[in-house]
């Protein structure tokens, strides 16, 4: 299955100018909406534990639009101590983006999740080729996505809160 790149009829602004960065990321929200649509038959315990990604060894590897969203109109949170997502809640529980979570986060599948028996794969690879191509058209410089505590890393390193 393709889907359109975009939502509305293209623009003529440059590659990477504002107007096409806006239009990226509505676009990925829109990936984020059909995800979430293809995962809808699925439930799981909301524990948190695959946020704790030190101890799982695994993260999301996000597009930069999926980046540009979640720092967008939020304060970076420092890292944590204990290895997990920054966008934790302090108790280490709950998603404070919930909203804006990347892909990644949505189609993550674990041997806890319920549901039926086969994962929406072809829709998830689609989804990703769409992704990429959003993220291609604003940041053609990026060719692979990055785990999200590399993109926190460098963004904590450059612009450090001054509660840090
Ligand atoms: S962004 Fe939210 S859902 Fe994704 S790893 Fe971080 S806390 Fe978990």
């Amino acid at each position: 299955m393709r889907t359109r790149d975009w939502d509305e009829q293209e623009d003529e602004s440059p590659t990477g100018g504002t107007r096409e960065k806006e239009r990226a990321l509505k676009e990925t929200r829109s990936v984020y909406r059909q995800a979430d649509a293809a995962y809808a038959p699925f439930s799981c315990p909301a524990s948190g534990e695959c946020c704790q990604l030190a101890r799982t060894g695994r993260q999301p590897w996000l597009w930069q639009p999926e980046w540009e969203l979640l720092v967008k109109g939020r304060p970076l949170p420092p890292p944590r101590e204990d290895g997990g997502c920054p966008y934790l809640d302090a108790a280490g529980r709950r998603c404070t983006v919930y909203a804006d979570r990347p892909f990644g986060c949505r189609t993550f599948f674990c041997e806890r999740i319920r549901g039926p028996a086969r994962q929406p794969a072809e829709t998830v690879g689609a989804l990703l080729e769409r992704l990429e191509r959003v993220s291609q058209r604003v940041a053609p410089a990026l060719k692979a996505p990055r785990p999200l505590l590399e993109w926190h890393a460098e963004a904590w390193a450059a612009a450090p809160p001054e509660e840090s």
